[in-house]
């Protein structure tokens, strides 16, 4: 390194617990010239816990354009910067990667201290294959862009992590529901927090556990991976599926605790046919079913 050159630390923080925190991170935080950090106010308060006094500056999604150019010439000019977001690693699905981004093609040394992440962090907790995972970043906010983005995650071979908020999470089941009704799903909320809850089912299940209990806090939605040995099953079921009549196709999902509505539109939705048509194919079947509550 070019010794009148600073470095970018690329400062990992708690998720929530304030002990999650390495010794290193500490020493890095309490020696840089500056912290470049999402929420100054959040940060401050942990530099306080630990009684680092370091200079704070704000850098976040809305000032990243304009705080890069000065963050980088600070680098320039020999000043040891640590960017911190507002939990977490920064980079994954914050500003941080910008600035690292920038500084590498300034040729600046970057310097990454590891901590914790909430992708990890769930992505352990929810049990599920994690030999090959795909991280799927924020599920996006609604429309078709959200349903193509569930449709897509529900065909994926492998775990998926993905983050969501609260108030989007109910939307979200319902479509899992629709699009993914056999497979298990783990919800982490509050990760490392005071209410840690680590919820694993299938989405109806999970749906109605959040109708009834509002979902509050921070979310990382885990979807477990199709296990290799159902993957050739799957195809030969999904043939036998399409070979059978629509009337049973409904049935086969009520038995399995589907209520009338969803099945329908879970059969119409497979067989890529109008939901009228499979409407008029059960007409008979009553909407109240054994296994429906
Ligand atoms: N860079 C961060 C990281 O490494 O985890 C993620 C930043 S992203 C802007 C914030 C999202 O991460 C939240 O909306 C939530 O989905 C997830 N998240 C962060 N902390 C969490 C926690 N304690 N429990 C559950 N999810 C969390």
């Amino acid at each position: 390194m070019t010794q009148n050159i600073g470095e970018l630390f690329i400062c990992a923080t708690p998720i929530g617990n304030l002990e999650d925190i390495t010794l290193r991170a500490l020493r890095v935080l309490r020696e840089v010239d500056l912290i470049a950090a999402e929420d100054t106010r959040r940060t401050r308060k942990l530099l306080t816990h630990f009684d680092i006094h370091t200079a704070l500056i704000s850098y976040h999604q809305h000032n990243a354009l304009s705080r890069i150019p000065e963050l980088v010439s600070r680098l320039k000019s020999g000043q040891n910067i640590a960017v911190v977001s507002d939990a977490g690693t920064p980079g994954i699905s914050d500003p941080g990667l910008k600035l690292i981004q920038a500084a590498i093609k300034e040729e600046i040394t970057i310097i990454p201290i590891p901590g914790p992440s909430a992708v990890v962090t769930a992505l352990v907790a929810a049990g599920f294959d994690t030999d090959v995972f795909v991280f799927g970043g924020f599920i996006p906010r609604s429309g078709r862009e959200k349903r193509e983005f569930i449709e897509k995650a529900g065909r994926e071979h492998r775990t998926t992590v993905l983050y969501e908020t609260p108030h989007r999470l109910i939307d979200t089941l319902r479509l899992c529901v629709e699009m993914m009704p056999e497979r298990p799903l783990a919800i982490c909320r509050e990760l490392t927090k005071m209410h840690e809850e680590i919820l694993r089912g299938y989405p109806q299940a999970l749906l109605e556990h959040f109708r009834e209990t509002p979902p509050r806090g921070e979310f990382v939605l885990v979807l477990s991976a199709v296990a290799e040995e159902q993957k050739g099953t799957e195809a030969e079921a999904e043939e036998d599926y399409h070979d059978c009549p629509i009337e049973e196709a409904v049935r086969d999902l009520l038995a399995e605790g589907y209520d009338k509505k969803t099945a329908i539109k879970t059969v119409a939705q497979r067989r890529g046919i109008p939901k009228r048509e499979v409407y008029g194919a059960v007409i008979d079947i009553p909407a109240v079913h054994k296994g429906e509550p």
